[in-house]
């Protein structure tokens, strides 16, 4: 136990906790549960809100301690891996045998059990969130017993994307498909004007687009093609010379290898190398997931803020993301369009611009990432999750007492 100053990756956010735990087992772990009244689990910290927050009377539980379990079986093409992994090593592990995931994040730094907690996505038209690999999840309730949900369970779509409102997990069972090859190009800058959306992001594996909004259009589109698909040309922007980071002047050292030479998929789908550890950010980020047919409007919308977004932005990526079938997925039930933006680290300015920025994109039933700087009421955001009234059930079943809601947690579920 320790009683350590902890505060998540951005440093915005410093968790209250009494206490710290970094129990060295599953049965320690479990022992520590059954005896807390309030627990909550810290992945990786790179949330930008008050989600991990287990309030002053709570504990706080990080599985950093846990030995990191990543248990590769290539016959059946899954992996079973630890509550505390993060993706980097789980990424080396699974090309060592020859395998792959579908897809990655911008960032390989964040833990698996954390990043699917929040929906957390990578881009492609065909390409679930990270959660949609997930075959089976195993928790350790608040009573200290433990519960394996896989698919098939009637249980299994709140089991996933949960906001970590079950239980510890302790292991999850990812899907696996063989190796690829992915290789990148980047190409800019792209006008708004007579931008074909749906054409741009279903012209190679995965799409992002990236701008300052200082002007009507995108500064960068990294275009992500898997070898092993027919290619398709880029023919709307011209491809950059050489290397470059999203945001425009900023070195492109710590940037996964670009001008078309191919590399393992998980030295291409990630925006930043796995070598590149950051420690913490100077920034804040916010994202919004709405329906991909109304990419357009939401980027006029957006086009329309440009005057009071460019000055506290860092950089805004647009990213697509398949539909999924866990009831708290941003992504839930709906083809999607993800709009992110880095801010300045300074939140004083920044939150007002959040603000008419959601206040843009409400209409178009946007969803902010659970794991980002947002400010949707609670009641609002009741109304975007047609089965959350499901997954209130299923955390009260599972956890009756309430010891893994937190504040956060309440407040979206609604009490
Ligand atoms: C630089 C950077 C880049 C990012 N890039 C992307 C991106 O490309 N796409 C995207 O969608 N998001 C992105 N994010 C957001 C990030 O993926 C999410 O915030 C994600 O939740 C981070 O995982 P974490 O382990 O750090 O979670 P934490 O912030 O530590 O925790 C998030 C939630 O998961 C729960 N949790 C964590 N581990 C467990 C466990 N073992 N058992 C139960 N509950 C658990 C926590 O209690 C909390 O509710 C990025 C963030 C940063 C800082």
């Amino acid at each position: 136990m320790t009683t350590e100053t902890l505060t998540n990756w951005a440093r915005n956010i410093t968790y209250s906790a009494k206490e710290l735990h970094r129990p060295r087992s599953v049965d320690a772990l479990r022992a520590l549960v059954a005896g807390s009244e309030r627990v909550r689990v810290l992945g990786s910290g790179h949330s930008f809100n008050e989600i991990v927050e287990p309030g002053p009377d709570g504990v706080l539980l990080s599985l950093s301690a846990l030995p990191p379990v990543i248990e590769v079986d290539p016959a059946a093409r899954r992996v079973r891996v630890g509550g505390g992994v993060r993706y980097a090593e789980l990424a080396r592990a699974v090309h060592a045998h020859g395998l792959a995931l579908h897809n990655m994040a911008s960032l390989p730094h964040i833990s698996v059990a954390g990043s699917v907690a929040t929906g957390t996505h990578g881009s492609g038209n065909g390409n679930g969130p990270l959660a949609a690999a997930v075959r089976e999840v195993e928790l350790v309730l608040a009573d200290g017993s433990t519960l394996a949900l896989g698919r098939g369970d009637e249980r299994f779509g709140g089991a996933v994307t949960s906001l970590g409102a079950l239980g510890v997990v302790t292991a999850l069972t990812l899907d696996l498909e063989p190796a690829f090859e992915v290789s990148q190009t980047v190409h800019g800058p792209l006008p708004l004007a007579g931008l074909d959306f749906a054409a741009v992001s279903a012209s190679a594996y995965s799409v992002s687009l990236f701008t300052r909004w200082r002007h009507s259009g995108f500064d960068q589109v990294w275009v992500k093609r898997r070898t092993d698909q027919p290619f398709r040309e880029f023919p709307w922007a011209e491809p950059a010379a050489g290397p470059v980071h999203p945001v425009p002047g900023m070195p492109a050292v710590n940037c996964t290898e670009q001008l078309g030479v191919p590399g393992p998929w998980h030295e291409r789908l990630p925006h930043f190398r796995a070598e590149f550890t950051p420690s913490s950010g100077e920034e804040l980020q916010s994202e919004y997931l709405l329906p991909r047919e109304d990419a357009g409007e939401a980027l006029r919308a957006l086009d329309g803020l440009r005057e009071a977004v460019a000055p506290v932005l860092q950089v805004c990526e647009v990213r697509t993301v398949a539909a999924d079938e866990q009831w708290l997925s941003p992504s839930h039930g709906r083809d999607t369009v993800a709009l992110h933006f880095t801010w300045i680290a300074d939140a004083a300015a920044v939150l007002p611009v959040v603000g008419r920025v959601e206040e843009a994109l409400a209409p178009l039933g946007a969803r902010p990432h659970w794991g980002k700087v947002f400010t949707v009421p609670a009641a609002a955001l009741r109304e975007l999750y047609p089965r959350l009234g499901e997954f209130r059930a299923l955390a009260e079943a599972l956890d009756p007492a309430g010891t893994f809601r937190n504040a956060f947690v309440r407040e979206v579920l609604g009490g």
